[in-house]
């Protein structure tokens, strides 16, 4: 599980709390530290949820939020308020801004996480659902076992997170980059070829149970999953 979830917040502090503890819990995080910024980084790429303050540098967090919602990208994307003062909630709750929650500062961390995994429940399910089914192919993140044809296949933990993130976004080309930052972290150093090793290895156990790959490669661009059914 790896939902994206971009941080609009001017306070270095709170921003790397936030950071932190959401990587932490699995999640990727972007950081814009102004409302310009925001839209300009959930342009590039569309987040899973949105984290904005209320009171941002060049353009509030109510204009971004609206200007989000013109977009079609986002216009459903949840986004989550984050005001200062309980006066600004008095706004809020009567504006029509087009946020879906919003949380008083200071919030605790559990109560903000609380509210993103309703939000994402609701907006995508198939990002916090354990079991995943694509075809013939069904992967249980709970119970870390991944069956394919009714049988069950066996795979290392990198395979195992690799066919799960696939699973998750069926269709979608990943180049190896993206596979290296989604699977292995951002943090980590890997050369690119890791991927296709692993890739080799995750191909290699599905083989004994799928009759047609599920991982295409996509020339000069990277992979991508799919199955009849996806
Ligand atoms: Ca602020």
């Amino acid at each position: 599980m790896q939902p994206y979830i971009l941080i609009v917040e001017d306070e270095d502090a709170l921003a790397t709390l936030l950071e932190y503890n959401f990587e932490k819990e699995g999640y990727e995080v972007a950081i814009a530290i102004d409302g310009e910024e925001a839209l300009v980084m959930a342009a590039e790429r569309t987040p899973d949820l949105i984290l904005m303050d209320w009171m941002l540098p060049k353009l509030s967090g109510v204009e971004a939020c609206r200007r989000l919602r013109r977009r079609k990208e986002t216009q459903a994307t949840p986004i989550i308020m984050l005001t200062a003062r309980a006066d600004e909630t008095d706004k809020i709750t009567g504006l029509d801004y087009g946020a879906d929650d919003y949380l008083v500062k200071p919030f605790s961390i559990p109560e903000l996480f609380a509210r993103t995994r309703a939000l994402l429940r609701r907006a995508k399910p198939s990002l916090l659902e354990d079991v995943i089914r694509q075809g013939s192919i069904e992967i249980d993140n709970k119970a870390f076992r991944v069956k394919a044809g009714e049988k069950e296949v066996h795979l290392g933990p990198t395979e195992f997170r690799l066919l799960d993130h696939f699973m998750r976004h069926p269709g979608r080309v990943f180049s190896r980059e993206q596979l290296l930052d989604a699977v292995w972290g951002r943090d980590v150093y890997v050369e690119a070829r890791t991927v296709d090793v692993h890739i080799g290895r995750l191909r290699k156990a599905l083989k004994k149970n799928v009759e047609i790959d599920p991982i295409r490669t996509v020339r000069s661009a990277g992979y991508a999953f799919e199955t009849a059914a996806s």
